[in-house]
């Protein structure tokens, strides 16, 4: 752990193993952190905060520290790229992606330290009425382990660039880019005590963070369950949360839609990262008059997808652990006996590799309240559900608890806009998904995906107070 810009070890010899997901080798081990060392860790970022060192840089300068970071990052993007594919298991051309997506919010927000104002508000003569926006102070950041380096950059340089002192808890899964950024930081001119990584499990090390009476801040990004009790925890000090949480996403295709363009945008939707993304398109949404065409094209194309270790770049990787390869099994077997397997359904040994690797898989024939259609299954699974009117594509797509990301598939300008803005989701996205990671796009959920945006300028309200000034002068 990086604390007070020292390495830290286990107090109580409590190490806690890393391990390959491509493999099942061990990796690594990581500390799991005591109270002890939480409490060190918030006491040393309040003080850090408070310092006249860190009060002492402009704004400007908090962009200059950031860029320093975009550029070590792309200096070393070979060896973090490397760590992302063997601590996830991911494709190493997703890992690539990830990294490069890590240096832009580095970049993008080392452009905004210095312009973001408050106003000034006219109320009378004689009365000059000025907001500022102050940092909140000690941000506590918990990753999820799906896109390790991606999600705690985008927090991480938001806060970093508007003032604040931050603390990241990795995912105890995968943490080794957070141990890497922990490096680069270290060896920045960033003052000590403003940016430091501490390790452990969620329900020790996590849970004790998010609910330390010195945090001022908790950006949570992971599951609904756990982002429950995060929000509970911080309401008993009134602490502000930003929490991005799951989704079960939709691909709308309306008969009028470039099909082969949709059959790609469908497929990779749902098989990046194994289908392990909170913003997968895990469900689509079909028009019944080109159900049959279009559910071949996507047959064909999953069948012909390449699994394996992530460190030979397949199309798709292994599945994180035993515990999550087993849940997504149970939703494979639900799937039988409930629907269909069009292609896929069933775990897939790759040569050489002890890893948990499943087939892309397609269900049709489930009722759309069936779990398989509401739940995060976080495997290559896509669900087939169709529709007669585009009425019932919007009913159906906002029939979840979840509302993160709609795909609309159409080649109508109409149909387009008004699904669009029909959709209770965050995001949505017309003839594309994703539109290449989006660095400067808000992202976040409706209903249980979420509260508040990270990415793009909105994020940067997360981790400011604004403070309004009247100020009374003679005349
Ligand atoms: P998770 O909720 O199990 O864990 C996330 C993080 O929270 C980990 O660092 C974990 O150690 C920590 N944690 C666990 N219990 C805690 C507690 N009681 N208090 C504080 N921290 C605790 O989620 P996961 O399995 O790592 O990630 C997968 C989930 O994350 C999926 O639901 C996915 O959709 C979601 N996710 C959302 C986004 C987004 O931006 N919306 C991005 C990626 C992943």
């Amino acid at each position: 752990m990086l604390i007070n810009g020292e390495w830290v070890g286990a107090e109580e010899d409590e190490w806690l193993p890393v391990y390959n997901p491509s493999t099942g080798e061990k990796l690594a081990e990581i500390v799991n952190a005591t109270k002890k060392q939480i409490d060190n860790a918030v006491e040393v970022a309040c003080a850090a905060f408070e310092s006249k060192e860190w009060k002492g840089f402009k704004p400007h300068e908090r962009g200059q520290l950031l860029m320093e970071m975009a550029t070590y990052i792309r200096e070393h993007a070979d060896k973090l790229s490397e760590l992302e594919c063997l601590d996830v298991g991911k494709p190493m051309t997703q890992a690539r992606n990830d990294i490069e997506a890590a240096a832009r919010y580095f970049e993008f927000y080392a452009g905004a330290a210095d312009k973001l104002m408050g106003d000034s508000i006219p109320i009378e003569d004689g009365l000059l009425d000025v907001t500022v926006l102050e940092p909140m102070g000690v941000t506590a950041h918990i990753i999820p382990w799906n896109y390790p380096i991606q999600i705690m950059s985008r927090s991480v340089a938001a806060a970093i660039a508007t003032g604040n002192a931050v603390i990241v808890k990795s995912a105890e899964d995968t943490p080794l880019t957070a141990d890497a950024l922990a490096k680069g930081f270290s060896e920045s001119k960033l003052p000590k005590g403003i940016f430091q990584h501490v390790t452990g499990l969620g329900a020790n090390a996590g849970s004790y963070l998010v609910s330390h009476e010195g945090v001022d801040q908790i950006t949570f990004t992971g599951s609904v369950q756990t982002g429950i009790t995060v929000m509970k925890s911080a309401a008993e000090s009134v602490t502000p949360v930003t929490l991005e949480l799951g989704g079960k996403s939709p691909n709308i295709v309306f008969q009028d839609a470039d099909l082969e363009k949709a059959a790609e945008g469908v497929k990779n939707a749902i098989v990046q990262n194994a289908g392990q993304t909170c913003s997968a398109g895990s469900r689509l949404l079909v028009h019944s008059s080109i159900k049959e065409t279009f559910v071949n094209q996507l047959v064909e194309k999953f069948a012909a997808l390449k699994v394996g270790r992530g460190i030979d770049d397949p199309d798709i990787g292994p599945i994180l652990n035993k515990c999550q390869y087993e849940k997504v099994l149970s939703y494979l077997e639900l799937g039988k006996k409930e629907g269909k397997i069009l292609t896929g359904g069933e775990p897939i040994t790759v040569e050489g590799a002890g890893g948990y690797y499943i087939q892309p898989t397609i269900i049709d024939g489930v009722s759309h309240d069936s779990i398989l259609a509401q739940e995060e299954i976080f495997g290559p699974v896509l669900t087939v559900f169709t529709f007669e009117d585009i009425e019932e594509a919007i009913g159906l797509a906002n029939q979840t608890e979840y509302g993160l990301v709609t795909g609309i598939w159409t080649s109508n300008v109409n149909t387009a806009h008004y699904t669009a803005s029909r959709v209770k989701s965050g995001q949505v996205f017309v003839n594309n998904y994703g539109a290449g990671g989006g660095v400067q796009m808000p992202f976040g959920g409706y209903k249980k995906s979420g509260i508040g945006r990270e990415k793009g300028f909105e994020a940067l309200n997360n981790y400011v107070q604004i403070k309004n000034i009247a100020v009374k002068y003679d005349m």
